[in-house]
């Protein structure tokens, strides 16, 4: 860690400590090194792997590339934390408070955390600040959920008196991917887990785990009791593929592919151990011809174009009314054709850079298949080329028309910019093919018709339906999908099911002689 020179008083009435505050630089966030276990820790192999912006090819940060052993260690670290009760049975409020202090250490510290999420990962400054902000909403909205993890009673027969208590799970393992990793990782599963009082290991993907690495380093000025928010660095192979496998995590809570999806459930089944599963996703989006138009072309663009497409409830299959799919693609290709792809710390970046060279290469790939199976290419599907862009993954906004249910860039989740545009001829039809995939993570619907609207919110096999508008996520409201886009829920009160068990507890208030008695 270097040290800094700028300051910024403790915020007063918090549970911070009362020192002047160092402020986190970039080049402070790019300098962690190890995992974090209650303090930064080298891997014991001592391997590491290097980090590439993907913005420029450069490599920006070395990791601790860990394995089994390391994972051990973090796990143990947070069982004994979580036996030991420092956090498990702390007052909730002491909880509440510490989460509330880690989220204005995020806020103060935003601009840096926010640089190094758009050098991990490729996307437009404003796209990070936006992610950064509300990962400090997150946290502040399961601090104040930590007092109000309440269990109920039971009217129960006879002089008996039954309560149901709520208690955290244990230790919780999270398997975090690299589209937005402060928000997934801390926000949306930490968060959560941490306010009902589990001690947690997190594994944030090895492309982009710098903001995870920060912000656990802020947990401990914030308060947070060592053991209790670890993070291991590492490949899924080694590392992640240790954590979900580990016998001391009671709980895992994953986000990511579906291929390692099954693997992380199979590991999981084997342990006999509950799992969370957040996959992907193949969301349509769908144009009623009643519309307001130019809002469903930007909302259309909006919701594939955001993050580079990169996204799991990206709405990458656009259904459109016959009625309107000329005038629909008309303005869709202009609105395609008017982002602006730059360097992604340019202030008037629009999309920035696909994670990899190798992600680069699977999206073109399906151009390609698109192309051969007759779909219509109306702009893009290529490498997006400029000033400044040379070094890095860009790729051109692209857009297919006239795609068919049958066309595997219909079906598959190609998890960037790319669109497929498909036309309908009713509501049945567009409901049908809405719900033609694997998938059911998410799907918009653009309508005037409030009695339509409904009838796709009730219809649409998903776990999120967005009506006139496209990709908002507020942690009010639980996210997650059915079908094969997993099970469980991340967000909202409801993520804390995820965490928490439930415990009978049932009081004898009379002599049990008598009450036997009374029974028989
Ligand atoms: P991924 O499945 O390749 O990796 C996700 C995480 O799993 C990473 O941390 C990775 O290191 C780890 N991992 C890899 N192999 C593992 C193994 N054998 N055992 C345990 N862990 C392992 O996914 P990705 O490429 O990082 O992310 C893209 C995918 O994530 C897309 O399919 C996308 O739709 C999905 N996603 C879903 C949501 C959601 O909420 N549903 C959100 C974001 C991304």
């Amino acid at each position: 860690m270097h040290s800094t020179t700028q300051t910024k008083p403790a915020h007063p009435g918090i549970h911070l400590s009362p020192q002047e505050m160092p402020l986190l630089t970039l080049e402070d966030i790019l300098a962690l090194r190890g995992n974090f276990i209650g303090a930064f820790v080298t891997a014991q192999s001592g391997a590491t792997i290097d980090v590439e912006n993907p913005a420029t090819g450069a490599r920006i940060a070395v990791l601790a590339a860990s394995g089994a052993a390391d994972v051990a260690t973090a796990v143990s670290a947070a069982r004994a934390s979580f036996e030991e009760g420092v956090w498990s049975r702390a007052d909730p409020s002491f909880r509440g408070r510490t989460l509330w202090a880690l989220a204005m250490l995020v806020r103060d510290n935003a601009e840096a955390l926010s640089r190094a999420e758009v050098l991990d990962t490729g996307k437009p400054i404003a796209e990070a600040r936006l992610d950064i902000i509300a990962t400090a909403d997150g946290l502040e909205f399961y601090a104040g959920a930590a007092t109000k993890v309440f269990g109920q009673t039971m009217p129960l027969p006879g002089s008996q008196m039954g309560v149901i208590i709520r208690e955290p799970s244990g230790v919780v393992g999270l398997i975090t991917p690299w589209n937005f990793p402060a928000l997934l990782a801390i926000a949306w599963k930490a968060a959560p887990a941490l306010c009902c009082g589990n001690s947690v290991v997190i594994k944030p993907s090895e492309l982009t785990s710098l903001t995870a690495l920060a912000i656990a380093h802020l947990g401990v000025r914030a308060g947070l009791p060592a053991g209790v928010l670890n993070v291991i660095t590492g490949s899924g192979a080694d590392a992640g593929a240790a954590l979900a496998n580990h016998p001391g995590v009671d709980v895992l809570a994953f986000t990511g592919g579906p291929v390692t999806g099954r693997k992380v459930l199979r590991a999981r089944a084997e342990l006999l151990r509950p799992a969370l599963l957040e996959l992907g996703g193949k969301s349509p989006n769908i144009v009623f011809a009643d519309a307001d138009l130019a809002q469903a072309v930007a909302g259309a663009a909006f919701g594939i174009y955001y993050n580079q497409g990169e996204n799991c409830n990206a709405g990458s299959r656009v259904l459109v009314h016959e009625d309107v799919y000329d005038a629909f693609l008309a303005g869709l290709e202009v609105a395609a054709k008017r982002i602006r792809v730059l360097p992604p710390l340019d202030e008037a970046c629009q999309m920035g850079a696909l994670i990899s060279a190798a992600h680069l290469e699977k999206v073109a790939a399906y151009v390609a298949i698109g192309v051969a199976e007759g779909a219509r290419l109306v702009t893009g599907g290529e490498r997006a080329i400029g000033a400044g862009l040379e070094g890095g993954h860009f790729f051109a906004p692209t857009v297919f028309a006239d795609v068919l249910p049958s066309h595997r860039i219909f079906k598959e989740e190609i998890f960037g910019p790319v669109v497929t545009v498909t036309k309908f001829a009713s509501d049945d039809e567009a409901i049908a093919l809405a719900n033609s995939t694997e998938y059911g993570l998410a799907a918009g619907v653009w309508t005037a018709s409030l009695k339509r609207a409904l009838r796709c919110v009730h219809e649409i096999k998903s776990g999120y339906v967005w009506v006139n508008t496209y990709n908002g996520t507020p942690v009010e409201a639980p996210f997650g999908g059915v079908r094969g886009s997993g099970f469980g829920r991340d967000c909202g009160m409801q993520a804390l099911d995820s965490y928490t068990t439930w415990k009978s507890a049932v009081w004898a208030m009379s002599q049990f002689d008598d009450w036997y008695k009374d029974k028989n």
